[in-house]
């Protein structure tokens, strides 16, 4: 877990360089995790360019848990595909750590992605067939590593999010709630820095959607990862620390909510679903 250091992150970006004579991640330790400054995005040319995002500015702390919400293209999907390297800005700057992911290459941004950023999506995205150890080993393949690390991790993980005795489950054999929690734990077995989580809750029911958020503060506390969460309900917003407000691609609102007592999740068995 944890920011680039300047070591990892020339490691991640390849060698590319910013600055003449300078380490681009010297200043990683200064640079909140997140920045960005007059981020735009663009759709289309002409008469028919749409603005996604106009001249967006934001900060994220490492540690953080920031829900953003606001209408329907108001810009969220966009601002969340930029922050996850998936695209760039058309103009602008986004500096992840001190790193302008803006200069970086398609490459770069990928191995920066796949090695700082997990993600988390409304509809769960599991492989069907595949048991909830699979499926959260499926990233660490990916790096090949072994097959011992990978069932290691795996298991580690899923007690984590409180599926210790799940492991060889597959999707359909477990409830919404608890496959949201196998896609929290494919997300977090790399130890990612950063979570995006994009409407997590959205097909899950008032109880469960209540278990994955106390699960997402719970990792948030314990691990300091920070996460940022796309959500239409204020109901959910209201676990994070800060709510970011977005309306026609500007933030119109930046609010910080008042601390919450920290209740555990407890950990389900099987049979008890
Ligand atoms: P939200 O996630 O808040 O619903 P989006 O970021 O998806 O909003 O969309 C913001 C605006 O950008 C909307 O007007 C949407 O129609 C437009 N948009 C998003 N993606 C594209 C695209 N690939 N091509 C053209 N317009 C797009």
């Amino acid at each position: 877990m944890g920011l680039p250091s300047a070591e990892a992150g020339a490691a991640v970006a390849g060698g590319w360089t910013q600055r003449a004579g300078g380490d681009p991640l010297a200043t990683s330790g200064a640079s909140p995790m997140i920045r960005l400054r007059g981020v735009t995005r663009v759709y289309g040319q002409g008469q028919a360019a749409l603005y996604a995002l106009s001249g967006v500015d934001l900060d994220v702390e490492q540690g953080e848990f920031a829900a953003v919400m606001g209408p329907s293209g108001s810009g969220k999907s966009t601002v969340m595909n930029i922050l996850g390297c998936l695209d760039t800005p058309t103009a602008g700057e986004y500096l992840f750590s001190g790193i302008h992911v803006e200069h970086l290459s398609r490459d770069q941004r990928a191995r920066l992605r796949r090695k700082y950023i997990g993600f988390v999506f409304q509809g769960f995205n599991l492989l069907a067939r595949t048991s909830a150890q699979e499926n959260v080993e499926l990233p660490l393949v990916y790096r090949g590593e072994s097959a011992a690390q990978r069932h290691r991790a795996a298991r580690e993980t899923l007690a984590l999010v409180g599926l210790a005795g799940w492991e060889h489950h597959t999707p359909a054999e477990l409830s919404g709630g608890q496959q949201q929690r196998v896609a929290i734990a494919r997300a977090m077995v790399t130890s990612p820095a950063l979570l995006l989580a994009d409407e997590p809750t959205g097909n899950l029911d008032t109880a469960r959607s209540r278990e994955v958020m106390e699960l997402l503060v719970q990792l948030n506390a314990r691990s300091g990862i920070t996460i940022i969460m796309v959500t239409h309900d204020p109901n959910m917003a209201a676990y994070a620390r800060r709510v970011i407000q977005f309306v026609d691609g500007r933030i119109r609102g930046d609010l910080r909510n008042p601390p919450r007592d920290g209740a555990g999740i407890a950990p389900s068995r099987p049979g008890t679903a």
